[in-house]
Order: C-alpha cells, then sequence, then structure tokens
C-alpha cells in the first residue's frame, strides 16, 4: 500500500519505514509534489499532526499520514512540549535543544541544592519525562488518530549516537543505564512512542483490508 507520510524529518522516515515493514510503501512529501514547509501553527501535538496530514491531503487527495512528537518534562511542567523542535530557536538545531534542556534542569537542581543548604524543606527536581507521539491518517477523506508514549528519564549528559532529536538524552524506562542514542534502531522502535503509534495504525489498515 503506498501512502504519504508527512514529514521532512529523514530519522522519522526511517523509523517510520522499519516499523510499518513490508506491505508499506512510504512516499515522501517531495515525491509527492510537495515542496513547502508545512506550518505547525496549533497548540497541541494533536492539532498539528491534524495540520500536517490535512495539508497533505487537501495538497495531494492521497492516503496520507503525519506524526507529531513531543517531550514532556516534569521538572519543566511537562516543557517542551509542542515547541520540542523549537526550544532553543526557530533553526530546529538539536544540539541546542538538548543543551537548553540540560542547563534547565542543571539550574533547578543547583536551586534545589542551594535551598537545601540554606536549610530550607525542598523537594527533589524530577527527572522524569516521556516522548508522546500523534499520529494522524487521512483515508478516504477520514481523519483516524493513532497515540503512542514513552516513559523514561532526562540523562544529565548525551550519549550514543544512533537514532536523531533528543534521543542522546533520553533514557528510557525499558533499558536503564541507556539512552535511545546508545540502543539499535529495533530496540528504539519496539519500545517507542512513534513504534506504538505506527503500529497502531498499521493494524487498523489491515483491517480494512480483510
Ligand atoms: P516534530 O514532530 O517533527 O514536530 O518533532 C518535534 C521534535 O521532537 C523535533 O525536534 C524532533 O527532533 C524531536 N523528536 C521527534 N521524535 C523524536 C524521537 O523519536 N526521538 C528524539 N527526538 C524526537
Amino acid at each position: 500500500m503506498k501512502i504519504v507520510f508527512a514529514t521532512g524529518n529523514g530519522g522519522k522516515l526511517r523509523e517510520a519505514s522499519e516499523i510499518l515493514g513490508k506491505g508499506f510503501e512510504l512516499v515522501t512529501l517531495a515525491e509527492a509534489g510537495i515542496k513547502e514547509e508545512i506550518p505547525e501553527t496549533g497548540k497541541t501535538l494533536r492539532a498539528n499532526s491534524i495540520l500536517k496530514a490535512d495539508h497533505v491531503w487537501n495538497k495531494c487527495g492521497e492516503t496520507c499520514f503525519a506524526d507529531d512528537t513531543g517531550l514532556e518534562v516534569d521538572a519543566l511542567g511537562g516543557a517542551p512540549g509542542v515547541h520540542t523542535a523549537r526550544y532553543a530557536g526557530e533553526d530546529k538545531d538539536f544540539n541546542k535543544n538538548m543543551d537548553k534542556l540540560l542547563y534547565e534542569l542543571a539550574v533547578l537542581e543547583t536551586e534545589a541544592s542551594m535551598a537545601a543548604a540554606a536549610g530550607l524543606k525542598v523537594k527533589k527536581i524530577s527527572r522524569r519525562a516521556r516522548f508522546k507521539s500523534v499520529v494522524t491518517l487521512i483515508i478516504g477523506g477520514e481523519r483516524h488518530i493513532f497515540e503512542g508514549v514513552l516513559e523514561g528519564t532526562i540523562a544529565r549528559t548525551k550519549s550514543g549516537n544512533g537514532g536523531f532529536g533528543y534521543d542522546p538524552i533520553f533514557i528510557p524506562d525499558e533499558f536503564p543505564g541507556q539512552t535511545l542514542a546508545d540502543i539499535t534502531e529495533e530496540q528504539k522502535n519496539s519500545i517507542s512512542h512513534r513504534g506504538k503509534a505506527l503500529r497502531a495504525m498499521a493494524e487498523y489498515l489491515k483491517g480494512l483490508k480483510g
């Protein structure tokens, strides 16, 4: 089955091809003749996921899906969330994004230890975080939404060469002591937010055929 994936992110494309496997031929935005960057002006991951899928459907009328993903860090009140891609600026530089996140957690921890040293009662700063993916599929003009969550913690330093985006600072609960960039792509896909959402989408599409 041919399906347009509304992303310009090579990492996402590679993972989605692996996760969906045989039976799905992913068509890129460029191959579908869509060259412009799709605006992500929504206030939630769900809104942005819908916005991207709608854009592709309205342009080419082909079965398509979009994935919008965010990282939520508890100590930062759920940030970067919907601002994950542009956390440190419009250039979407993932190294700067990770540095900003690590810096903000370090500041909170330093403040907490100074307060504790001054005899104040303070709560330990939590490094708990999660990735959330919202996938919007449009088939025959109808939208279907699938979601996936991956729980973990934010590492103190970057580690690993695999994956993309924030992977070097995210330690999934399933692989203690290793970041998503330390484990293999197969291991990441077996537990990831995107893996969960896309496998649910694939099951839905297979059900339609049967
Ligand atoms: P978007 O869904 O393309 O808006 O991506 C939001 C941000 O999350 C980008 O900075 C991506 O690099 C990052 N991101 C998306 N998926 C992942 C992932 O699986 N691991 C690490 N970072 C990711």
